[in-house]
């Protein structure tokens, strides 16, 4: 994990977010969104309640238009203004929050049921990689809550996606079982190779599962990155925040030293500007 050895024997990325912008009324939910997704990387969205993460999920599936931008898989256009290709034809598996099993078919029918005909294999292959091979004739109400979070990812790596999108996959679990199944599923998505794209609310969570992430708020991109870029190099308070405790020390800076902290020395190029004299910042300290 954590590394970045991903195949970049494809000169374009396997998922490509441009300046999307979306909007339900007045007020937008997306603003510029700008990001690529490498083929087998894993990225984390991570933002608080109400920041645009789902959002961004469904324009990337095609569960919903955007207003302005682009998004191109395999470096095929697939959503702009004009253009709009179906979820359908866009190979995108997506693990909902609440699930969204049907709760009319069993577990089986549940993982055929964006399956051809003859790939009824494929169903027995994908049970039994996720060990649930013995609820293949349960129906959802009838399993727990982390078998249903099972059968929803079977149902969604059933028909091989080439991206995997997962809403907030874990927070329906209680802790114990969260954990076991995380690491599950961070091994299946690796071992498999698979492109995914996992939201989240929590920065540990974030931190554990993906090679990168994104940070949102407000619709806003704050900052894209390494976990250990992200967690020691914050480049907003915001992003300082929400990866733990932290103390913030404001201050001001004056050639490239903190009023009041003259042992300190930076040598940010923005912050020994000649013309910079005082600038506001805050000083944020981890404990480790
Ligand atoms: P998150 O997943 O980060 O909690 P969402 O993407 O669900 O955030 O929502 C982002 C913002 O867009 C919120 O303010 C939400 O109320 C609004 N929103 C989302 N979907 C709709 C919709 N269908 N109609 C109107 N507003 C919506
Ligand atoms: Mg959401």
């Amino acid at each position: 994990m954590n590394n970045n050895n991903f195949n970049f024997s494809n000169s374009y990325p396997e998922l490509s977010i441009n300046k999307v912008y979306q909007s339900y009324s007045e007020k937008p939910c997306l603003k510029n969104i700008t990001f690529d997704v490498s083929k087998g990387e894993i990225i984390s969205l991570l933002g608080p309640s109400g920041s645009g993460k789902t959002t961004i999920l469904r324009s990337i599936a095609g569960l919903e238009r955007i207003i302005s931008g682009k998004i191109s898989i395999d470096d095929k256009l697939v959503s702009s203004k004009e253009t709009f290709i179906p979820p359908e034809r866009r190979k995108i598996g997506f693990v909902f929050q609440d699930y969204a099993l049907f709760p009319h078919l069993n577990v089986l029918d549940n993982i055929l049921f964006g399956l051809k005909r003859d790939q009824r294999n494929r169903a027995f292959e994908v049970m039994e990689l996720l060990g649930i091979e013995n609820l293949r004739g349960s129906y959802p109400h009838q399993i727990s809550g982390g078998q249903q979070q099972r059968v929803a990812l079977a149902r969604a790596i059933a028909p091989s996606p080439r991206i995997l999108l997962l809403d907030e996959p874990f927070v329906r679990l209680d802790i114990r079982l969260r954990e076991k199944v995380r690491d599950e599923v961070l091994h299946l998505l690796k071992i498999s190779g698979t492109t995914a794209i996992i939201v989240t609310h929590e920065a540990e969570e974030a931190m554990f599962m993906s090679d990168r992430i994104v940070v949102i708020n407000e619709g806003e991109l704050m900052q894209i990155g390494r976990p250990g870029d992200l967690y020691n190099r914050p480049k907003s308070k915001f992003v300082a925040e929400f990866f733990g405790e932290v103390n913030l020390i404001p201050g001001k800076i004056k050639k490239g030293r903190i009023d009041g902290f003259n042992s300190l020395k930076f040598y940010h190029p923005s912050l020994i500007q000649k013309n910079k004299y005082f600038q506001n910042l805050f000083l944020f300290l981890h404990f480790d």
